[in-house]
């Protein structure tokens, strides 16, 4: 565990969501793992699966996680098929590869018609959207 995930000095926002101390729209929750709207979404639906415990990364994952994670990984892709059935899976790994948050997390991606190139634009999103998408990602 990093010194983040112990309420050190610098406090690690996906372990507030996972305590419920930091507001986040959380579609998916166990005792070993937390699913939530991204609060930037690169498209309608992106869906980040993250490990309640705190691990940088995905190699200082406990093995005894592998499971529990994957197992949330794959209800929330279920779940994102109710809003298109294509979708890409992500996991960025240092800050080379576009890790901003240093607490593990899958992206899950919708794709829409459309949208030809992999979106790299940061959607805003309405409120009304965002509980409209919450709403259906969260039913189980
Ligand atoms: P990464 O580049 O893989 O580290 O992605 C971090 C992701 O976390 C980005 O897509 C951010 O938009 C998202 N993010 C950051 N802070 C929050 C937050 N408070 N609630 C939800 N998503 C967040
Ligand atoms: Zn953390």
């Amino acid at each position: 565990m990093g010194a983040a995930g112990k309420g050190g000095a610098a406090p690690c926002i996906f372990c507030s969501i996972a305590r419920h101390e930091a507001p986040s729209r959380i579609v998916y929750e166990d005792e070993n793992t937390i699913a939530f709207l991204d609060i930037a979404p690169l498209s309608r639906g992106h869906t980040l699966v993250v490990p309640k415990a705190h691990v940088d990364r995905l190699t200082d994952l406990p093995p005894d996680q592998y499971a529990p994670l994957l197992s949330t990984l794959a209800r929330v892709c279920r779940r994102v098929e109710r809003l298109s059935t294509h979708y890409n899976v992500g996991l960025n790994q240092g800050a080379l590869a576009g890790q901003i948050v240093f607490h593990l997390h899958f992206h899950v991606i919708p794709r829409y018609e459309g949208q030809r190139t992999f979106p790299r634009v940061r959607k805003e999103i309405t409120e009304e959207d965002g509980r409209s998408v919450h709403g259906l990602l969260r039913a189980d």
